[in-house]
């Protein structure tokens, strides 16, 4: 299970995705970016339902279904969005 769990973290970074099993940047419906913990336990989770989740945004605080976003798919307005907006929730 262990293993599992790291072999798919390290799939996801490999996909793009440099911050998958700690801080993520995700993107919400309404097209905030911000930073949050998605940890593998819970993207086990995420996978079945499509490598999403619900949870608040912190942007619009509204609550959402967000979705990790890979570092090439940011703009540099999108990098600084999720630079400043951090969801320090512990999960
Ligand atoms: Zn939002």
């Amino acid at each position: 299970m262990v293993a599992a769990l790291v072999a798919f973290t390290f799939a996801m970074r490999r996909r793009g995705y440099s911050g998958f099993g700690g801080n993520t940047v995700v993107r919400c419906r309404e097209g905030h970016v911000f930073t949050t913990i998605w940890v593998p336990g819970v993207s086990l989770k995420a996978i079945r339902l499509g490598l999403a989740r619900v949870q608040r945004c912190p942007v619009g605080k509204h609550w959402t279904i967000v979705k990790p976003v890979k570092d090439d798919d940011l703009s540099d307005e999108e990098k600084q969005s999720a630079a400043e907006n951090r969801d320090i929730r512990i999960p």
